[in-house]
């Protein structure tokens, strides 16, 4: 091989090689140029321009999310649909256009949804009378949610992504509690374990309930105070009938009203020396016993014994310790309250166990006194109540009840209702017990 040979050999090689250099065609160019994108997890369009003086190919190697396309009436308009991202990992995609000779490669990150479970509100406290509360809850998983057996959900449950407001309608409370608490529990399904259950508190509070004021009397045969009124207001199933006592000198707890009775002064005399007193109904003067033994004939209406102010702290504490005693051996302690205008009385009420509900007849000490003291609760005039209108909320937000006497008119019905009381003391427990029977239709 001479010189030339060589030279030629050479020559051609490179030139060879020259071509199979891969000069970029200044015809294929994409803009913009930058060939990577970060996208959002929701739907979208995303656009190019394209100039090319030959024919382009497009393809997608995930064309079930990312699917370009181009423009019907020229190769210059390259669109990519990237279709919203349920799942909540990221994902890439690569969309590939080509000349035919050269190719550019498109890449997608597109991120996923960031799992979301969110309720308006943890607690829900429904006052008295309310039968239904709302939540919204914001999420994009699917998720159940369970409820106690006394609250519903209102219609369908559907479960959608986004915003969802819910309605759940609850049963009546029963006429034995003042109130009851439960649990919503929102679940996660199918989501990353880092997506927690939530739940919300709902406290339902009784309706304003029913005491009848010495019993269920106003008619000649049944006197207040007396076996058969407290018998009448049993029969009414209500929350309970109120009763007075004094302490005989040899231990007998009686029911009367006032210090005496038929001229004979009680807490000074002994149950021997009122073996005479007849009701105007005929009954001898009732004892705390006789009553007690109707309330356990039955499991619905509670007695509220008012011990009134006796004449000595001694009686007092006598009449106290006799109450507990009765109550303690007859096994009613769940089925009786106690109030009294003596805080000699009520304190010896509530030290001999803090968990005696007793409340407060005279008006004059503070929700917040009474809280501190260890009282279940205020019993007070409709006149004080009406005075310092505050209390029964204070009371409540304080965990107190609420208890007005004596109320008998409509307009006071309402009056102490819309308030919140949660008893009310009256001489016409059946009327104000089918009010109460409207208003909770
Ligand atoms: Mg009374």
């Amino acid at each position: 091989m001479n010189y030339h040979t060589t030279f030629s050999l050479l020559l051609i090689l490179l030139l060879a090689c020259g071509k199979e250099t891969v000069e970029p065609d200044p015809f294929f160019t994409i803009q913009p140029a930058s060939l990577t994108l970060q996208v959002e997890a929701g739907s979208g369009n995303k656009f190019f321009t394209v100039k090319s003086d030959k024919s382009l190919l497009i393809s997608s190697d995930h064309p079930n999310w990312c699917i370009p396309t181009l423009s019907n009436v020229s190769f210059d308009n390259l669109k990519i649909a990237i279709s919203a991202n349920e799942m909540f990992e990221g994902r890439t995609a690569v969309v590939t256009v080509s000349n035919g000779t050269e190719s550019r490669h498109i890449t997608i990150h597109q991120s996923g949804k960031q799992p979301q479970l969110s309720v308006d509100r943890s607690n829900v406290t429904l006052q008295h009378g309310e039968a239904q509360f709302s939540l919204s809850v914001t999420s994009n998983i699917r998720y159940t949610v369970e409820l106690p057996e006394w609250i519903q959900l209102k219609g369908e449950y559907l479960w959608q992504e986004g915003k969802q407001l819910y309605t759940f309608t609850l049963s009546a409370l029963p006429d034995e509690l003042l109130y009851r608490e439960g649990v919503l529990t929102f679940t996660p399904v199918d989501a990353p374990s880092e997506v927690m259950s939530l739940s919300v508190q709902v406290m339902q509070k009784g309706f304003t309930k029913v005491i009848a004021h010495r019993g269920y009397w106003r008619t000649p045969d049944y006197p207040q105070n007396s076996l058969a009124s407290l018998q009448r207001a049993l029969d009414l199933e209500i929350y309970g009938s109120e009763l007075d006592v004094w302490i005989t000198n040899d231990g007998v707890v009686v029911l009367n009203h006032d210090a005496t009775i038929s001229g004979i002064n009680i807490e000074n005399s002994s149950y021997a020396d009122l073996k005479e007193v007849r009701l105007s109904n005929g009954e001898p003067i009732p004892t705390l016993q006789g009553c007690i033994d109707r309330v356990k004939a039955q499991r619905k209406t509670r007695l509220v014994i008012e011990i009134k102010p006796h004449a000595t702290t001694v009686n007092e504490n006598r009449a106290v310790a006799a109450v507990l005693e009765l109550v303690n051996n007859n096994g009613v302690t769940d089925q009786v309250d106690y109030i009294s205008f003596s805080q000699n009385i009520c304190k010896g009420l509530i030290a001999n166990n803090p968990r005696n509900r007793v409340a407060y007849l005279n008006g004059n000490l503070a929700p917040d006194v009474l809280k501190a003291q260890g009282y279940w609760g205020l019993d007070y005039s409709s006149s004080v109540l009406k005075s310092n209108s505050g209390w029964v909320q204070v009371a409540k937000s304080l965990g107190l009840t609420a208890n007005v006497w004596t109320v008998n008119t409509t307009a006071d019905y309402d009056y102490f209702i819309t308030m919140g009381v949660d008893f009310i003391t009256t001489d016409n427990p059946l009327e104000l017990k089918q009010l109460l029977a409207t208003y909770q239709k």
